[in-house]
């Protein structure tokens, strides 16, 4: 079965492993026909992605068919299409007890912590597979950075014609802004990159965009924003850059009584001024993962074409050598990457 390992960091190569035994209960063997790459694969690759140990095999964006299913697992069987959630979560943790398998004290993080999908056939549990008859193996494998977004977007309970900031539109920020807009909101969006900026306001429902320059003057950008909504301020705003100056700046931007959702990580001390954050009653929420109830409704919104993927794709490579060089033409700031998708 043809494999693609990460042996160590900018070292991808292509090899030929066993396949996979027979599922066991609760199991089902899929085989990968699509492999979306992310940020955090682009981050694994580089050798910067924290908690991450080598060799490991990537792909936690998959569209995949059923093969085989051990016993008569309910509402799965081969041949059925599905999108993977790739949070292995324990099932007896404090977290997992209380419904919130996304922040799992044990989560095995499929392609992350666990080797993923980038080979031809995988065995996982039954409960990760989230089938649908309609989609595309492409829109399959979509659903969960999707998900992402959309929990965040879930997190913040969004009012209908609320004004929300969405910070950073990468992958991560264009998906919290599809989902935002989608809930009723006005959505403002802030970015350093102008391109980004561009891609986001041709293709997203987007009602301004502002050019945070790097380093500029922050009260420039407060300036504009509060323009933007007539001196109000953002009620919400999420940060999805995962910048720690951009985290610790955003504190300042929500509205009295707002919320703040960092969607996005730093891997370090986040700080904010309490008297400036206690004054306004602000509230902080994290968001990581998603949910299996996500999934559902994330594919159901696809299936009704609610959600429109079309824009979302912005490489594709056919699995094996495409795959070794693609990465480092995708970590080129000229190549405009959103998403990568590996054909199998
Ligand atoms: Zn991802
Ligand atoms: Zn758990």
């Amino acid at each position: 079965m043809r494999t693609i390992v990460l042996d160590q960091p900018r070292q991808l190569s292509v090899v030929d492993r066993p396949a996979p035994q027979a599922p066991g209960p609760g199991e089902a063997l899929v085989r990968v026909h699509r492999i979306g790459i992310c940020g955090t694969d682009l981050h694994a690759y580089q050798g910067n992605q924290p908690l991450f140990t080598y060799p490991r095999v990537l792909g936690h964006e998959l569209g995949v068919e059923v093969v085989e299913v051990a016993g008569g697992a309910e509402g799965i069987g081969a041949g059925d299409r599905c999108a993977v959630e790739p949070y292995l979560s324990c099932g007896t943790c404090i977290a997992c007890r209380s419904g919130k398998t996304n922040c799992c004290v044990r989560l095995q993080v499929l392609g992350v912590h666990a080797d993923g999908g980038m080979r031809e056939l995988i065995t996982l549990p039954v409960r990760a597979l989230h089938r649908s008859d309609t989609l595309s193996l492409d829109q399959l494998a979509l659903v969960e950075p999707l998900c992402v977004g959309a929990h965040a977007v879930a997190r913040a309970g969004i009012e209908a014609d609320e004004c929300v900031l969405v910070i950073g539109a990468g992958p991560i920020g264009l998906s919290v802004i599809q989902f935002a807009s989608l809930a009723g909101a006005k959505v403002l969006v802030m970015d350093v990159n102008r391109d980004r900026l561009e891609f986001a306001r041709e293709h997203f429902r987007v009602a301004a965009v502002i050019e945070n320059s790097e380093g500029g003057p922050p009260t420039e950008t407060m300036t504009r924003v509060q323009a933007l909504t007539d001196g109000d301020m953002p009620s919400l705003v999420f940060d999805a850059t995962g910048n720690q100056r951009s985290m610790t700046g955003a504190f300042d931007l929500p509205a009295p009584g707002g919320r703040l959702v960092f969607v996005g990580l730093f891997q370090g001390d986040v700080t904010f001024h309490d008297p400036a954050a206690h004054r306004r009653e602000l509230t902080l929420l994290c968001s990581r993962n998603a949910l299996p109830a996500d999934f559902r409704r994330v594919i159901s919104l696809l299936e009704s074409g609610r959600v429109d993927t079309s824009q979302w794709i912005s490489h594709r490579v056919p699995f094996g050598d495409g795959v070794v060089g693609g990465f480092p033409r995708w970590l080129d700031p000229q190549s405009r990457f959103i998403k990568a998708v590996i054909d199998m």
